[in-house]
């Protein structure tokens, strides 16, 4: 069924409430309409096309409407469509299983699915709480998390998150955390990386802050949770392998649970398979989702070691079991399109190339790094992120009020191009079968709108 561009957005507005958002922008802010999607990029009912540089949220790895993936999913829509996951099973779920605990690092080799990266989360808090009460140390009931981080919007999720924003109007209602300083590299103000200093070197410094929180604290820690080398809600914010290695360390000697979500860098975002084997680390807990299913189905899973599953693994009376579920737990469609995101992945060396196009946006955009109101440009794997500063060589951060990176989103979607930046950051994330030209084109929208939205 054909819409027509204005009526989609206007009944839209009549009854959507629409995710992380101010509706009443949308009094001057047009809503944008898409009706297909074709690869890299999005396409509305009036045939604008954007292309789609944040990967509609960090889903999509391999473009929209990917071929293998569609008619994988149309071939298990004939076969079946869902069955609970408790006392049954099927193929699907099965094989994603084997194939997940195959290409994950080390021993991970437990899969516990929830619908969304925020339910994974909570899954990996609540087992990790629950092994320790199993253990006769029910008094570890305290998360480690660091400042400036994102795992999620269900209130667990959300308290060890500590990005204000979102969290502050729920407070009341929030676990406390211990919340660390994160090994963030940037240079913005305040208590950016000086100058000069290496981001290993400033990473190791910052480290002595969570080896002195898990030194005073460690009886009462169930688990650190960190989203490795890059936090991406909290702004792109990046830091190195190093920091991941002595947290893993330090957790064994403090005897603390370590928690990887890599709900949004798993999948060749840095330009490894999973973030953490830059730093040749296994975490206790894995979580995993956004690109799991190639951007296509909401799907998510708590990974964990066997060490772990045999804690709860006992006669019934004892009470051990792990009493967590969603109705639609590991749901077959949802895990073909994952099984086909698989298939994919192991077509041919993505890691290389998702490396190369990195390089590739960055020469791309490079010379913004001359600019007066760019305070850095920095990238891992295929993530790419440019700070705007109202003062570029001071490094001060424009008002968040004057909302400058909006201005960039406003002119990449006149041009067709979807940037939408995190605050003062603009941030490039695309899937992972853009050109070089597309990523040429979109670096020049990229620099023009930058241009515009610092001219004042
Ligand atoms: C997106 C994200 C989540 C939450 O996943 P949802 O599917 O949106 O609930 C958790 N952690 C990280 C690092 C994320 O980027």
């Amino acid at each position: 069924m054909s819409h027509s561009a204005d009526d989609l957005v206007r009944r839209s507005l009549a009854h959507v409430w629409h995710p992380c958002t101010q509706m009443k922008d949308h009094e001057w802010l047009p809503l944008v309409p898409v009706e297909r999607g074709e690869g890299a990029w999005l396409i509305g009912p009036d045939g604008k096309r954007y292309l789609d540089a944040v990967s509609s949220w960090w889903t999509n790895l391999f473009g929209h409407r990917h071929p293998h993936i569609v008619a994988r999913m149309k071939e298990q829509l004939d076969t079946l469509d869902h069955a609970m996951l408790a006392g049954f099973t099927h193929p699907p779920v099965v094989e994603l299983s084997e194939r997940l605990a195959a290409i994950t690092p080390g021993d991970l080799s437990r899969c516990m699915y929830t619908d969304n990266g925020s339910s994974a989360v909570e899954v990996a808090l609540k087992m990790s709480h629950h092994y320790w009460a199993l253990n006769g140390q029910p008094e570890r009931t305290r998360f480690v998390a660091l400042s400036g981080g994102y795992h999620g919007e269900t209130l667990g999720a959300l308290a060890v998150s500590s990005t204000g924003l979102y969290r502050d109007a729920y407070r009341p209602l929030l676990l406390e955390p211990l919340v660390v300083r994160a090994p963030d590299c940037g240079v913005m103000e305040p208590g950016g990386r000086a100058p000069g200093v290496s981001w290993e070197d400033h990473a190791r410094r910052v480290f002595r802050e969570m080896e002195a929180t898990l030194e005073r604290h460690h009886k009462e820690i169930a688990a650190v949770i960190v989203e490795p080398l890059i936090q991406c809600a909290g702004g792109m914010r990046m830091w190195p392998p190093i920091y991941l290695k002595l947290l893993r360390e330090a957790c064994d000697r403090y005897g603390v649970h370590l928690i990887a979500d890599e709900i949004a860098v798993g999948f060749c975002r840095t330009g490894k398979l999973f973030a953490c084997e830059w730093a040749d680390i296994v975490p206790d807990f894995l979580c995993l989702s956004k690109g799991l299913t190639g951007g296509t189905l909401p799907l998510a899973v708590c990974m964990t070691s066997e060490r772990i599953y045999e804690a709860f693994y006992d006669d019934y009376s004892t009470g051990k079991a792990f009493l967590h579920s969603h109705s639609y737990t590991g749901n077959p469609l949802t895990c073909t399109a994952a099984l086909a995101t698989l298939d994919i992945l192991e077509q041919q060396d993505w890691p290389a190339h998702v490396r190369g196009l990195g390089q590739h946006l960055y020469g791309a955009v490079s010379e913004l790094s001359r600019h007066p109101h760019v305070a850095e440009i920095r990238q891992q794997g295929f993530v790419l992120a440019i700070d705007l500063a109202a003062d570029g060589p001071g490094r001060k951060p424009y008002p968040a009020g004057e909302r400058r990176g909006l201005r960039v989103y406003q002119h990449g979607l006149e041009h067709g191009a979807l940037l939408r930046p995190l605050g003062n950051t603009v941030y490039f994330m695309p899937p992972y079968v853009v050109t070089e030209e597309e990523i040429d084109w979109l670096a020049g929208v990229a620099i023009e709108g930058i241009e515009r939205a610092t001219a004042d």
